[in-house]
């Protein structure tokens, strides 16, 4: 069910700042650096392995990501699995009492479908799962 870490989210004040660190003395390599969520958020993408790290910095201060960094400072904010099939995977948490924040996937941008599960159901960590875009050749 669950394929492998497809991302860990930090959320930063600032990239260019958080990238000080992550690049250049952990030495990090940056694939490239989007706006995501209709710009209320930029997200850098650095690759490790078969995941990535993503930066993520609100644009918006009325963003979940930006009451998170106000309240609890920088830090991990969320982690996020690959699942073969995501509606099975809600359909099993809602089975188990789990409390999703999203009990329907959103569709992004790009159309990956993803959801987020309250971090009250999973001992205090955001979990995002995603699922792959079906590709031809698979
Ligand atoms: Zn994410």
């Amino acid at each position: 069910m669950i394929a492998r870490i497809d991302h860990i989210g930090i959320a930063v004040q600032n990239i260019n700042d958080a990238l000080a660190f992550f690049q250049d003395a952990l030495g990090m390599k940056l694939e490239r650096v989007e706006s995501e969520e209709g710009g209320r958020t930029q997200v850098a993408f650095l690759p490790v392995g078969a995941s990535d790290v993503e930066l993520v910095e609100p644009q918006d201060a009325d963003s979940g990501l930006a009451k998170f960094l106000a309240k609890r400072g920088e830090g991990v904010h969320h982690i996020c699995f690959e699942v073969d099939d995501i509606d099975a995977a809600l359909a099993r948490l809602t089975e188990k009492g789990a409390q999703l924040i999203d009990e329907t996937p959103r569709v992004n941008a790009k159309g990956m479908r993803y959801a987020f599960i309250h971090p009250k159901s999973a001992h205090g960590v955001l979990i995002e799962l995603y699922q792959r875009p079906k590709t031809e050749d698979q």
